[in-house]
């Protein structure tokens, strides 16, 4: 009863041309009428985007900062993102985590007034590789969706993508049963520190070099909801992904 959901994180790609070939292959492609589609675009592009793409498709900002408006130099709030009529955000990706250096304790503030603002929201969790290696993950994981989960008001807005920052951009993609471990071993930990009904309901994407290939094997994963995809989504294959399940 999860409906499952695609995510094209398009990261810092494209132009208008390679963003009209996209919307293209998304609007020629038949995608599952059973599976929720979300693109997320360069800030830049928002509106562009949202302007020209279908309705059915979501359009999700790739981060925002955790006030509505005033002196933050080079960043977007919520409330721009809604008044371009886009109703998503990821937030704490590995990338923002990781190149940008964002903290548990900001990507908290961030989901909290993301949701406070209306938006919906794809929280991104993941253990670097020598936190795996060091058996760490579960650790590292429950970590980071504590400090999501204290901001989380409305759980029905709320997606969850484990993303090991391991398998990104790195052709390494996690094996179906390692993604189910982990997805298994949160939706358990919601359950415990959460609630059972939240850890039922909630969805839970993968991400991590995700590719037309693999994609139908990890997606008959029990816990396996969704992905959020980077390189492949600005591909044609992006619509192989979409349709993993039918
Ligand atoms: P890749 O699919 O390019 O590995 O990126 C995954 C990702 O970070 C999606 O947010």
């Amino acid at each position: 009863n999860r409906k499952f959901i695609v995510g094209g994180n398009w990261k810092m790609n494209g132009n208008k041309a390679s963003i009209n070939g996209i919307i293209q292959f998304l609007h020629e492609g038949e995608l599952d009428p059973s599976t929720e589609v979300v693109v997320a675009p360069p800030a830049v592009y928002l509106d562009y985007v949202r302007s020209n793409l279908d309705k059915k498709i979501g359009v999700a900002a790739q981060n925002c900062y955790k006030v509505e408006k005033g002196a933050f130099t080079g960043d977007i709030s919520p409330a721009m993102i809604k008044n371009v009529e886009c109703d998503w955000v990821i937030l704490g990706h590995s990338e923002r985590r990781h190149v940008f250096g964002e903290s548990d304790q900001l990507i908290g503030e961030k989901v909290k007034h993301a949701l406070e603002s209306g938006l919906k929201v794809i929280a991104c969790v993941g253990e670097k590789l020598d936190e795996r290696e060091a058996g760490l993950t579960e650790e590292v994981v429950f970590r980071q969706t504590k400090a999501i989960a204290d901001n989380v008001s409305d759980w029905d807005k709320v997606v969850i993508a484990y993303e090991p920052v391991w398998a990104i951009g790195t052709g390494k993609t996690a094996t179906p049963d390692q993604a189910q471990e982990v997805h298994a071993r949160l939706r358990q930990w919601l359950s415990e520190n959460v609630s059972p009904a939240v850890a039922s309901s909630v969805r839970i994407q993968y991400g991590g070099s995700v590719n037309a290939k693999n994609c139908r094997e990890l997606a008959e994963k029990e816990d396996v909801d969704g992905f959020l995809v980077g390189g492949a989504s600005l591909k044609p294959e992006f619509v192989t992904i979409v349709n993993a399940r039918k």
